[in-house]
């Protein structure tokens, strides 16, 4: 489904990780890829899987760090020349913000997951355009919680509907150039992001007892509709939120 593409994947912290399991259902796929890692304390984790995939650009990339991004897109632009699709599985938000009232949130930790979570994936395509002139495919990862309140998500519903908006903004910017922009939602699943949620145990029972399909989802199965929504036979699907979650958000 990706033979011949060339794909950035940021977002790898470990092998629990989402961007893993997009990165290995890619290169399955016939991708070829770039990983980053957040700094040198992340790199010992994300090394062996891009050792793994065979990734043909590894970096650093802090998405606050202006310099890192260009050297990042510089080196892309000169390795391949071009880029087919970037998937941005980035989220952060302080502990204290993420676990309190959203009432309670502090102005600056809004704003630094604001920043990290949703704007990041403006700035990495605002990077990925001139590199996309042949047409892309631009995936982030969303959640449930941006559309109804989901008890211990708290600020990030909101930092999540905001990227949700920032999905369809960029789609139609850049569909015209056949750029198609798109979000992934998946129902919750064990990743050292998701350990930071209060009540995410019950989250996942949650889950599991009222999907239809009573099943959680796997990093498998994101991976494969990751794979497709990046790919050619998606070329009409522009500017949605795709859930992979069971059926759980269709339940009333
Ligand atoms: P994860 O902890 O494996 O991944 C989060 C990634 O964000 C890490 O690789 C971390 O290094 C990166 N990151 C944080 N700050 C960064 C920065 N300044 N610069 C660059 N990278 C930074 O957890 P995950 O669950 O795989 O999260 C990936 C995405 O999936 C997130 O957007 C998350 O909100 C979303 N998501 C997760 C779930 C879930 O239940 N785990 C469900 C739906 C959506």
């Amino acid at each position: 489904m990706l033979q011949g593409k060339r794909g950035l994947i940021v977002g790898i912290a470990n092998e629990h990780s989402i961007a893993w399991g997009c990165a290995q259902a890619a290169q399955a796929a016939g991708a070829e890829l770039a990983l980053t890692y957040l700094n040198d304390k992340a790199k010992p984790y994300v090394e062996p899987l891009a050792t793994q995939v065979n990734a043909a650009i590894f970096s650093a990339l802090d998405v606050t760090n202006e310099s890192q991004m260009e050297q990042l897109f510089a080196e892309i632009k000169q390795r391949w020349g071009r880029l087919d699709f970037l998937i941005h599985a980035v989220a952060f938000s302080p502990k204290a913000d993420l676990q309190g009232r959203f009432i309670d949130s502090s102005g600056a930790g809004f704003a630094q997951a604001m920043d990290i979570s949703c704007h990041s994936l403006v700035r990495l395509a605002k990077a990925a355009e001139p590199l996309m002139a042949e047409g892309g495919s631009i995936l982030t990862m969303s959640y449930y919680g941006s559309e109804k309140v989901i008890l211990g998500y708290g600020m990030m519903g909101p930092v999540k509907a905001a990227l949700e908006a920032s999905v369809r903004y960029l789609a139609a910017e850049l569909a015209p150039q056949g750029v198609r922009v798109n979000a992934l939602s998946p129902g919750p699943i064990k990743t050292r992001a998701a350990s930071g949620l209060a009540h995410f145990d019950q989250l996942l029972q949650k889950n599991a007892d009222a999907a239809p399909l009573h099943q959680l989802v796997t990093l498998e199965q994101i991976g494969s509709t990751a794979c497709f929504l990046v790919s050619d036979q998606s070329r009409q699907i522009i500017g949605q939120v795709i859930y992979v979650d069971g059926g759980f958000n269709i339940q009333g």
